[in-house]
């Protein structure tokens, strides 16, 4: 399956450098110790700009999922149907990413799963996140 390629920019970079490190890292607000996904330049709880970058379990949850069928991503048109999860971390549940799930099929998502963190190289150097349902 095609997946996009990120661009990191200033803010999003060390996220990017810990995933190609296959770490899973969030912004923790030192203001209020709150974690945030994805990065902001300020807290959305207290407002402070202070954080410090918190490493994850990497495990989490299926909240929900959709299936897109016709999106616009033109790397990501050949793979259609594919499956769209919104995963919630374990150590806060407000913290959410969307998961592609590789391997399972369109439609076919066991909400309220476990599920954990995987990598995969969609550029030489570079690695993403996803998230694959632990049996
Ligand atoms: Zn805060």
């Amino acid at each position: 399956m095609a997946k996009l390629i990120p661009v990191p920019d200033d803010l999003s970079k060390p996220f990017w450098d810990a995933i190609n490190e296959k770490r899973l890292v969030v912004q923790n607000c030192t203001g209020c110790n709150t974690m945030q996904y994805p990065p902001r330049a300020a807290c959305q709880h207290c407002g402070s700009d202070k954080f410090e970058w918190k490493e994850t379990s990497g495990k989490g949850h299926i909240l929900s999922f959709f299936v897109t069928y016709d999106g616009r991503y033109q790397r990501r048109i050949p793979d259609q149907p594919y499956n769209v999860a919104i995963v919630t971390l374990d150590e806060d549940p407000g913290i959410n990413f969307y998961a592609n799930l590789g391997g399972q099929p369109p439609r076919q998502v066991p909400v309220g799963a476990a599920v954990e963190v995987v990598f995969e190289e969609v550029a030489p150097g570079q690695l993403i996140h996803d998230w694959k349902v632990v049996s």
